[in-house]
C-alpha cells in the first residue's frame, strides 16, 4: 500500500489562510513534466530564482507562484514555510525542516517514511514600501537530487480549484472515485492524483457541509429542506428508530397514482442495519416508482402501522389504494388491514411459488413428479371461481394423499390467505396486473445500484435515494410528454380515435390484443369479467357486446389516462395550496391587528414562545442484530456487500454438491470414494 508521507513539522506554523492557499493549489498542470537535471546532488540552479530578485511583483500570490512554476521545472516542490499577511512570506523545499512528532496523532504514523531531510532551500518574500512584491534569496541549495516523478509530492496530487469543484460535483451525483478520476485525467492527462485523494476531498466536502451538526440532525435538516414529507420517531434515551420520508416528486407521482401499491422491506442498505421498507407505485405506462421510504428498528406489526400511517397522509384524508400487493410478511398484513382497512391485501404469488418449492421439493425424488406437482398447484391459482378452485383442491388433495406433510403445509400457511392469491378472488379486484412483488424488488436492485455499499449512513442513503427518484421521475415526465403526441402506425384505426393520445400505449396495446380477439372469427369463450375487473379496460366480450365503432374514453379506468396528467418539476408550489400554515399565519395576523394594546403583547409572546421551543436532540440509531446467515453456515462474515441475505427458499434451491470426479451429487471431488481407485489406476 502507498504510504502518505507526513506533512507534520513546517506546515504546523502556517496561518490558515495559507492553509487554504496550500490545499487548493493553481499549479497548471503542463510544469509537472520535468526535464532529467544531470549534475551532482548539491546543485545550483541559481539562475532562474536570481532573475526574480530584480522583479517587483503584483501581490504575494503572484511572487509564491513563480518560484513555485521555477521549483517544478526544476524538479522541486516550493512549500509556504511561514507567512505574515502584508508584510513577508517564507518559500521552502517541501523537504525542508525535520519530522517530528507533534501529536498522539502523529504518534501512530511512526512508522511511516518522512520525506523531510532538513533541506536549507529558503526563499523569502517581502511587501515593500510601495505596496509590491520583491523576492530575497537566502539559500538555493538543495541537500538532495531533483525528484524525476513528482508523483511521490503529495502537493503535486493537489486538486485544482476547478478540479476540486469537479469532484464535489461528480462525488454528489454518485460517482464512484474511480470513474472520477478517469474523468478528470480526460481534460488533465498530467494528473498525478490517485483514488485515495479523491476519497479523502469527498469526506472533507462532507464534514464541511455538517457544520458540527450530528449526521442525523444534518439529515433531517437536509430533508425538510429540500421540501421532502418526513417524519422521525426516537426511543426514550433519543436514538432514531423510525424515519419516514418522501421526496416531493414522489409526493406528486404517488398523489396522482394512487390505485395500487407494492411494499417490501430490503435490508443492508446502511450501517444502522435498519431494515428500510420500500413502497412502490405504479404508473400509466406499468412503469415503477419509489412512492416513500421507511427506517425501521424492527419489522413488528407497530413498526409497519406507524409506517403505514405515514403513508397514508401522503395519499390524503380518507384515500387509500384499490390494492397492496406484499409478500406473507403476517405484521405488515395485520398492519395493512388496521390502516387501509378497505384495501385488498394481495400476495405475491411468484413468492409464494418459491416458499413453496423451499418446503416441498426435497420429497419428491423424480423431476417429472416436481414438475406435475407445481403443474397442479398453478392450476390450483389460477381457479377462475370459487366453485372451481374447492373442485380443483379436493382433485389436488387426493392426488396428494401420499404427501401428508405437503398438504398439511399448504393447508394452514397458505389456504387461509386464498382470497388474496387465487385469481377466483384476486380476479375481482383492481389490480392493474400487478399479481407479484418482482416491482419492489427491481426496484430494491435500482436502490442497490445507486447505494454502492451497504455501510453508508442514513445521509448518504438519502442522496443516493434522491438520485434514484429523480431520474423515475424524469422517465415517466418524458414518456408522459412523447405519448401525448406519438400515435403508433398500429394503433391507427377508427376505434381508438377517441382514445389515442389520452391514454398510455400499455393499456391501448392491451386493448388492442382484445380488440383483435373480439374480430376474430371463431373466438369464442365465457366472460368471468376478470380481465376488465383488474385491468379496469374492456375486454373482449364488453367489445363484441357494445359493438361501437370507436370506444368512448370513459371506458378506460383512471389509472392508464394520460391526457390529464402533468407533472411539473415545481413541486413545492403544487403541495403549498395544502398546506393550512400560510392561512392560518394570515389570519392570526388579522385578528392582531384588531386586537388592544395589551392583547398583542400577549400575542406577541405566544408566538415568540413557539419559535424557542428547542427541538428534541436525536441521536443515531442504535445498531440493529444483524439477519444474519443460519447456524452452520460457514460463510457468516460481515461484508459491506448490498445483496440481500438469501432467503429461506433461495438457500433450499441452490445447486446440490455435485462430485466433478465421478459426476455424482452429494459429495465433492476431494470426498469422493471413487478417488482411491482412479490414483491407483493413473500410476500404472
Ligand atoms: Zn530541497
Ligand atoms: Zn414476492
Ligand atoms: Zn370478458
Amino acid at each position: 500500500m502507498e504510504q502518505e508521507p507526513l506533512d507534520a513539522g513546517l506546515q504546523i506554523s502556517m496561518s490558515s489562510d495559507d492553509m487554504e492557499d496550500d490545499l487548493q493549489s493553481n499549479h497548471p498542470s503542463s510544469i509537472i513534466e520535468v526535464p532529467i537535471v544531470n549534475g551532482p546532488s548539491m546543485i545550483d540552479d541559481s539562475d532562474e530564482f536570481l532573475s526574480l530578485s530584480t522583479k517587483f511583483f503584483e501581490n504575494r500570490e503572484d511572487l509564491v507562484s513563480a518560484i513555485r512554476k521555477i521549483g517544478l521545472l526544476q524538479g522541486y516542490v516550493m512549500v509556504i514555510t511561514r507567512s505574515r499577511s502584508n508584510r513577508d512570506v517564507a518559500i521552502g523545499c517541501d523537504r525542508g525542516g525535520c519530522y517530528r512528532t507533534c501529536s498522539a496523532l502523529e504518534e501512530k504514523k511512526k512508522n511511516s517514511a518522512s520525506r523531510r531531510i532538513d533541506c536549507p532551500f529558503k526563499i523569502v518574500g517581502r511587501r515593500t514600501a510601495e505596496g509590491l512584491w520583491k523576492v530575497e534569496i537566502s539559500s538555493l541549495l538543495h541537500n538532495h537530487e531533483p525528484s524525476t516523478d513528482m508523483a511521490g509530492h503529495p502537493y503535486c496530487r493537489r486538486f485544482t480549484k476547478e478540479e476540486a469543484s469537479q469532484v464535489e460535483q461528480m462525488s454528489r451525483a454518485g460517482i464512484k472515485p474511480r470513474q472520477i478520476l478517469s474523468s478528470l485525467r480526460q481534460s488533465n492527462p498530467d494528473l498525478l492524483a490517485v483514488s485515495r485523494n479523491i476519497y479523502s476531498k469527498t469526506s472533507q466536502f462532507r464534514r464541511e457541509s455538517l457544520g458540527g451538526r450530528s449526521i442525523i440532525q444534518a439529515l433531517l435538516d437536509e430533508l425538510g429542506g429540500a421540501g421532502f414529507s418526513h417524519n422521525v420517531k426516537y426511543d426514550h434515551s433519543g436514538h432514531l428508530t423510525h424515519l419516514f420520508f418522501a421526496h416531493p416528486t414522489s409526493i406528486e407521482l404517488t398523489k396522482s397514482y394512487s390505485n395500487v401499491f407494492v411494499m417490501d422491506c430490503t435490508y443492508k442498505t446502511n450501517k444502522y442495519k435498519m431494515p428500510l421498507l420500500e413502497i412502490v407505485g405504479v404508473s400509466s405506462f406499468n412503469t415503477s416508482f419509489y412512492s416513500c421510504f421507511v427506517f425501521m428498528q424492527k419489522e413488528e406489526q407497530q413498526d409497519y402501522q406507524w409506517a403505514l400511517e405515514m403513508f397514508s397522509k401522503l395519499l390524503g384524508d380518507g384515500n387509500h389504494p384499490l390494492a397492496i400487493i406484499i409478500d406473507r410478511e403476517l405484521a405488515l398484513m395485520k398492519a395493512i388491514q388496521v390502516v387501509f382497512p378497505m384495501t385488498p391485501n394481495l400476495l405475491c404469488i411468484w413468492h409464494i411459488e418459491k416458499n413453496i418449492l423451499a418446503h416441498c421439493k426435497g420429497q419428491f425424488k423424480e423431476d417429472a413428479d416436481w414438475v406435475g406437482f407445481m403443474s397442479s398447484w398453478s392450476t390450483l391459482v389460477k381457479s377462475w371461481d370459487v366453485s372451481t378452485f374447492n373442485e380443483v383442491w379436493n382433485r389436488f388433495q387426493i392426488e396428494y394423499k401420499d404427501y401428508a406433510s405437503i398438504l398439511t403445509y399448504i393447508g394452514n400457511t397458505w389456504l387461509p390467505w386464498k382470497e388474496r392469491f387465487v385469481f377466483a378472488w384476486t380476479g375481482q379486484i383492481s389490480h392493474f396486473g400487478n399479481n407479484v412483488t418482482s416491482r419492489a424488488e427491481g426496484a430494491h436492485g435500482t436502490l442497490k445500484k445507486y447505494l454502492q455499499v451497504s455501510t453508508g449512513g442514513l445521509r448518504e442513503v438519502k442522496e443516493n435515494i434522491c438520485l434514484a427518484i429523480q431520474n423515475q421521475f424524469q422517465e415517466i415526465r418524458t414518456q408522459l410528454a412523447s405519448e401525448k403526441i406519438r400515435v403508433p402506425q398500429k394503433l391507427c384505426i377508427p376505434f381508438f380515435k377517441e382514445v389515442i393520445n389520452k391514454v398510455s400505449f400499455y393499456a391501448l396495446f392491451e386493448l388492442q390484443k382484445q380488440y383483435l380477439l373480439a374480430n376474430a372469427k371463431d373466438y369464442s369463450s365465457q366472460c368471468k369479467g376478470q380481465f376488465s375487473k383488474t385491468m379496469g379496460l374492456p375486454c373482449v366480450h364488453m367489445i363484441k357486446e357494445i359493438n361501437i365503432e370507436v370506444l368512448p374514453l370513459n371506458q378506460i379506468h383512471e389509472q392508464w389516462r394520460i391526457g390529464t396528467r402533468s407533472f411539473t418539476n415545481d413541486h413545492r408550489a403544487s403541495l403549498d395550496h395544502e398546506d393550512p400554515f400560510s392561512s392560518l399565519l394570515s389570519e392570526v395576523k388579522e385578528k392582531y391587528e384588531k386586537q388592544p394594546l395589551a392583547q398583542k403583547e400577549n400575542t406577541i409572546r405566544q408566538l415568540s414562545q413557539i419559535l424557542g421551543a428547542s427541538c428534541p436532540l436525536i441521536f443515531k440509531p442504535t445498531l440493529q442484530p444483524h439477519k444474519g446467515r443460519p447456524v452452520g453456515s460457514n460463510k457468516r462474515k460481515e461484508t459491506s456487500s448490498t445483496r440481500r441475505e438469501p432467503s429461506y427458499f433461495e438457500r433450499v434451491e441452490k445447486a446440490p454438491r455435485k462430485c466433478s470426479g465421478c459426476g455424482n451429487i452429494g459429495h465433492y471431488r476431494n470426498k469422493c470414494p471413487s478417488n482411491n481407485k482412479s490414483t491407483t489406476l493413473g500410476t500404472q
